[in-house]
């Protein structure tokens, strides 16, 4: 029997006790709907969605400084697509674009700074959202602007840190799926550290293989009763990590709170540019005001995003909110709860 059809059968044969598991990653949300993982979990195993997405988490407020930088400030904002189409106080990205704002769809920050390169007239802004997998991207380009001796181009940051959030949601899950490529950078000290509070996790990869495997694992070890951490995906993820990665982001940038929506101010779960890099920092250079965003008081994300419903449970969802007209960013985004669901998710709850 090969290790796929194994981690079937254990799921498939589980007779222990009911467990939450909270997978705490977008991708992760996409996938275990697009390969079908939950229908094969027997009904003891629930699993929940996480405040995984980078782009949901994102408070509005960040969609305001975005667009005031666009309207305002005349700057040209490059930024991943997710973020376009996110709704703001009051214009989205893309409703700004009516209003003459320069939004530039890149796929990477090194694109954004390339740009910027080719086109010295204009002031670039790349809107730097992620977790530990994309913020050393975020990096490079401020150290290619650097050696480029750039002076128009600077990032707009909302990077954060999983272990803050792992922190804040412990008590709503019996274990986390943790992310494999957030892991892969930053190693499992995290999870592991977690153990000693009394958390459990399984680390997965993202193939219907791998996602089942951790599954299986987490059924095979929750009814012993012990907290525990396991690595399901030892091709990526190392102790270690990424050294390389760790310090180039320890040497550019420093921890800050960070707002995320829906659960609030998380301390020191943000990453910023250290002061050395203050000329490559948006809010710095064009002496952005404080923004206080204001979301639509009828979506329900923030509570989505701690997985005290599901997208389903929200009065909007497949009405007055879909992918062609979102309400949230859980909507809009490729790896959000509510665009999962609607994609995907037709009858459970
Ligand atoms: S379905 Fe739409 S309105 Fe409801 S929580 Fe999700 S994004 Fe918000």
């Amino acid at each position: 029997m090969d290790g796929l059809e194994k981690a079937k059968k254990i799921l498939a044969e589980y007779d222990g006790p009911s467990f939450r598991i909270m997978e705490v990653c977008g991708t992760h949300t996409h996938e275990i709907f697009r390969q079908g993982v939950r229908k094969m979990l027997p009904e003891q195993i629930q699993m929940i969605s996480g405040p995984g997405c980078p782009v949901c988490v994102t408070p509005v407020g960040f969609i305001d400084e975005a667009v005031y930088l666009a309207l305002e400030k005349g700057c040209t904002v490059c930024t991943f697509g997710d973020l376009v189409r996110v709704p703001g106080t009051e214009l989205s990205l893309q409703l700004a674009r009516g209003k003459g704002a320069k939004v530039k769809v890149v796929y990477s920050p090194p694109d954004a700074e390339a740009y910027a390169k080719e086109h010295p007239e204009e002031q670039v802004v790349f809107l730097s959202v992620g977790f530990e997998t994309t913020t050393p991207s975020s990096c490079i380009a401020v150290r290619n602007a650097v050696r480029d001796d750039l002076t128009n181009f600077s990032l707009l940051t909302a990077n954060k840190t999983m272990p803050a959030a792992y922190d804040a949601m412990k008590d709503s899950t019996d274990l986390f799926l943790y992310p494999g490529h957030v892991h892969a950078i930053s190693g499992t000290k995290a999870c592991e550290d977690l153990v000693k509070e009394g958390v459990s996790g399984v680390c997965a990869g993202f193939t219907g293989k791998e996602l089942l495997t951790a599954l299986a694992i987490a059924a095979v070890e929750f009814p012993k009763g012990k907290p525990f951490f396991r690595n399901a995906y030892p091709r990526v993820v190392r102790p270690e990590g990424s050294p390389a990665a760790q310090a180039m982001v320890a040497d550019m940038m420093e921890p800050e709170d960070a707002e995320w929506r829906g659960i609030g101010v998380l301390p020191a779960s943000g990453m910023r540019l250290r002061e050395e890099y203050a000329d490559y920092d948006a809010r710095k250079k064009y002496d952005i005001p404080a923004i206080q965003g204001h979301g639509n008081p009828a979506c329900r994300c923030g509570t989505v995003l701690k997985g005290e419903i599901t997208p389903r449970q929200c009065p909007l969802f497949r009405k007055a909110c879909t992918p062609e007209h979102p309400v949230g960013a859980c909507m809009v985004s490729s790896e959000g709860a509510c665009s999962a669901w609607y994609l995907y998710n037709n009858k459970e709850d």
